[in-house]
């Protein structure tokens, strides 16, 4: 259903948005009605909530009732369709996004009822939350954060800035991450959330990127802005406690599984693309070993994706047992943004120049340009890569 839907009503309006750089209000609340109308909970609208839908939906069908364990994997079923139309469509859906996680897996119940009753009801205006890690000059090196933050009263008081932040200028809310000492590393790290339009709190440039343009990435500056006590999430204990903060945060390497699947969405796209070029444009050569060569470089990509998404869906389902699977996450991370990069290159050599012209019928262009963050958000390849040998080496101390 999804995949039908990408393809009738989403690619068609993919390069408008591309070139318009945001995707209509109208189209985003059609949305959102739609996915509510399948009955998940509106606390994780965005992808999530899109692939918790589906799991209800198709759970409902079978059994009548919701079971928790297939929400991971209808998640990522999810996000490779809605990418395969348009991967800044799901960066774009309203609702908490990459802030809802910190908040879930750290959260009070006040806290959780608190920010999450905001996207109860957007039948009067479409709310997104977002997650203001990065900063120039920590990116990768989260332990390097330099917003400060410190205790007066019964206020934090909040000073930096962060950048790259994907919704931060139009999400209702932030969660904000900062340090009370920069020596400290993560032990020092306090996250809050920082509600739109407390005073001090401004948003700076809205970048110009080179892919994703329908998708916003904001820069977003603090000056002495007072966040009261009961938004530091988690409460004061949960960063003094031995569980703590940070070993909660842990738990949601959930979202690497879903942004994999985004990049073989995409890679996908560029492959079926090239494919059946092939298949019309190639049809006087079949036998010329121009052909095979062709069909060689396609079998190749198409593998790659295939093993991508496999490790991918081994990944979501860990997840659904509720097992571990930080190492399978990042493979599929490691995996997904290579073999999609992958994909789109080969994809755009094999059509030749006709590739790299923007044409409504054809999008290789866009989704070139489109791929290569996979490889840089959450968590870089080179990041992903660290986190796998980290994990096989794990009995090592000197490793
Ligand atoms: C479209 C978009 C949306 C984003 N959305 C968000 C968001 O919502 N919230 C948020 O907080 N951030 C967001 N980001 C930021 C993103 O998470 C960072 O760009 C990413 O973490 C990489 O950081 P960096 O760009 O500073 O690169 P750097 O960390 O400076 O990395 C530069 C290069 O050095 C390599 N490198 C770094 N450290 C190591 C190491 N130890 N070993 C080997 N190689 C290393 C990297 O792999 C990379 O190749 C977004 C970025 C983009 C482009």
């Amino acid at each position: 259903m999804i995949h039908g839907f990408a393809a009738n009503v989403v690619r068609p309006l993919s390069l408008k948005w591309d070139r318009e750089h945001k995707i209509d209000d109208e189209f985003l609340a059609n949305f959102v009605a739609m996915a509510s109308s399948m009955g998940g909970p509106a606390a994780s609208w965005g992808v999530q909530g899109l692939g918790a839908s589906a799991a209800a939906a198709d759970q409902k069908s079978v059994t009548g009732e919701m079971k928790k364990s297939t929400a991971m994997i209808t998640t990522v079923l999810s996000a490779e369709e809605l990418s395969w139309g348009d991967a800044a469509l799901l960066l774009s859906l309203p609702g908490p996004g990459l802030g809802g996680p910190p908040i879930k897996a750290t959260g009070t119940a006040e806290q959780m009822e608190r920010f999450f009753s905001v996207f109860k009801d957007m039948s009067k205006g479409l709310k997104w939350g977002a997650y203001a890690l990065t900063e120039p000059g920590a990116g990768s090196d989260v332990a390097g954060i330099r917003t400060s933050c410190r205790k007066d009263g019964k206020h934090w008081v909040l000073n930096g800035r962060k950048c790259f932040i994907t919704n931060g200028a139009r999400a209702s809310w932030n969660v904000v991450f900062a340090t009370i000492d920069p020596a400290l590393g993560r032990a020092g790290q306090r996250a809050f959330v920082v509600d739109k339009g407390t005073p001090g709190f401004s948003v700076g440039k809205i970048e110009e990127k080179m892919g994703l343009r329908a998708s916003e990435t904001a820069e977003l500056v603090f000056d002495d802005v007072r966040v009261p006590e009961e938004n530091l999430v988690g409460g004061e204990e949960k960063y003094t406690s031995k569980e703590g903060f940070m070993t909660a945060m842990k738990t949601f390497d959930n979202t690497r599984p879903i942004v994999a699947s985004m990049a073989i969405g995409i890679g996908r796209a560029a492959f079926e693309y090239a494919r059946d070029f092939v298949k019309t444009n190639y049809a006087l050569s079949r036998h010329t070993p121009r052909y095979a060569a062709v069909a060689e470089r396609l079998a190749r990509v198409g593998r790659q994706l295939e093993a991508a998404r496999l490790t991918t869906w081994h990944a979501a389902w860990l997840a659904d047992n509720e097992q571990p699977n930080a190492k399978e996450a990042s493979m599929s991370k490691a995996m997904g943004g290579q073999a999609a990069i992958r994909a789109c290159i080969e994809a755009i050599e094999i059509c030749g120049v006709e590739g790299t012209i923007q044409r409504d019928h054809q999008m290789l262009e866009k989704w070139f340009r489109d791929i290569k963050v996979y490889d840089i958000f959450e968590g870089t390849g080179q990041i992903q890569r660290i986190v796998i040998s980290k994990r096989l080496f794990a009995d090592l101390k000197s490793f």
